[in-house]
């Protein structure tokens, strides 16, 4: 038996991707042996995120701003399409990579029925219009859904004279962006190819 109030915080942490009971617990159980101040700054953060974080009007990831500070300060001709917010983290890993990102939400997939129309893809169109961006890097995952979406790209935006390239496949296929270390996904940044 497990007192309620306890139970409700173990059941909030097992909301968060990858947490199981065990985990849960540990993390409700630190809550409980840390400072109030400390429970206080945590909780102030959760809410302040929930409050002042939206989207960037530019590239769609997560900011407290109206354009975030990659779009501001970057070079907006080269792009670098993904699949989450959390890609762009992953990418970021490349210190040598100067351009911008765009967020697509998810990727299409024909399985689960998510056409071009659910994703930011018109959003990325006008982008490259209005931006006269030259090159569009796809580093959308090296599965099936995230080659559809590559393979879309590169149809809808090659007629507008932008060159459309895919990381190289330093990635294994199948595997996420998200578990690539920095040297594989420089690797696969320097060595990507256009697609046609
Ligand atoms: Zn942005």
């Amino acid at each position: 038996m497990q007192d309620q109030v306890i139970e409700n915080l173990i059941e909030q942490f097992r909301t968060l991707p990858g947490v199981g009971y065990k985990t849960a617990q540990r993390y409700a159980y630190s809550v409980i042996e840390g400072t109030t101040e400390r429970a206080e700054r945590f909780s102030c953060a959760i809410k302040e995120a929930k409050e002042k974080i939206g989207f960037c009007k530019v590239c769609g990831n997560f900011t407290d701003q109206e354009v975030c500070p990659i779009c501001q300060k970057r070079n907006r001709q080269i792009v670098c399409v993904v699949k989450d917010p959390k890609d762009v983290l992953s990418m970021e890993k490349v210190k040598t990579y100067d351009g911008v990102y765009h967020v697509l939400f998810g990727t299409i997939s024909p399985l689960e029925h998510r056409g071009p129309d659910q994703i930011r893809i018109k959003e990325l169109l006008s982008r490259v219009q209005t931006d006269k961006v030259v090159e569009v890097i796809v580093a959308t995952n090296p599965d099936v859904e995230g080659e559809a979406t590559a393979m879309y790209i590169a149809k809808i935006l090659s007629p507008l004279g932008v060159k459309v390239t895919r990381l190289a496949q330093g990635i294994a296929m199948g595997s996420d962006l998200e578990y690539a270390d920095e040297v594989t996904l420089s690797k696969a940044l320097e060595a990507r190819r256009e697609i046609n």
